[in-house]
């Protein structure tokens, strides 16, 4: 896949940002998924693309493919832990059709809402490098550009950077904190949560209540803008 070389070494998605499952711009990354599929012919294995609502009031931003969610069912947050309490918040809350997501067939369709990650491939030990996060930037750039969503939720610190470097914001002007939003620009409202993975949930870092008060703020943001 062709791309504009950046400095140092690294290259960056092609001016637009069109989105590939083929993308090897991270050669970590593409080695370590190289191996994956290797060691799971049965795995997606690849880049994985945004899900749901082509026009969404809510975008949602994860950090990367888990290893036996995304990164196996090639839908973000299916088929994994962290999943559960995602898609059953946005059942509840009128984002999904249905509370459960186990694989790309499963019927599941997303209403007004899209997820997508900051970092498109599995990354090793679930930490993309620095250089990782900014060469997949330019595909979430063109995500937020040609999406436009009034609302952003970013699950975790890395996404919550990732947004903002998106946006070209200071990032150091709007610090991470569960349950914070942010106004980075005038269109746009940026909502903070801690991420929903099995670490977070199982020591009730993040429990259910806390995940659903940021949705139920989030709803209210987008009713009263009248999406
Ligand atoms: S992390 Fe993003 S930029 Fe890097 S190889 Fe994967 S899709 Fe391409």
């Amino acid at each position: 896949m062709g791309g504009a070389v950046a400095g140092r070494g690294s290259r960056l998605p092609p001016p637009g940002g069109e989105f590939s499952v083929d993308c090897r711009l991270c050669p970590r990354l593409a080695a370590h998924l190289d191996v994956v599929r290797r060691d799971h012919p049965a795995y997606h294995a690849r880049p994985v693309a945004a899900f749901g609502d082509p026009r969404p009031g809510l975008l949602i931003v994860g950090l990367a493919p888990g290893m036996h969610g995304a990164n196996r069912t090639g839908r973000p947050f299916t088929g994994d832990h962290a999943g559960i309490l995602l898609y059953d918040t946005l059942h509840r809350y009128g984002f999904g059709s249905q509370a459960v997501a186990v694989a790309p067939d499963d019927g599941l369709e997303l209403r007004g809402c899209r997820i997508t990650n900051a970092v498109k491939c599995l990354p090793p030990e679930n930490k993309p490098l620095p250089a990782e996060i900014r060469t997949c930037n330019g595909y979430l750039r063109a995500e937020l550009q040609a999406l436009a969503p009034p609302a952003v939720l970013a699950l975790g610190t890395v996404a919550h950077k990732a947004v903002l470097r998106a946006l070209d914001c200071r990032i150091a002007d709007f610090p991470f904190a569960h349950g914070a939003s942010h106004r980075p620009r005038p269109d746009l409202r940026l909502f903070d949560s801690y991420h929903c993975s099995r670490y977070n949930t199982q020591t009730r870092r993040l429990t259910p209540e806390m995940f659903r008060g940021i949705f139920a703020d989030i709803r209210n943001y987008l009713d009263g803008a009248g999406r």
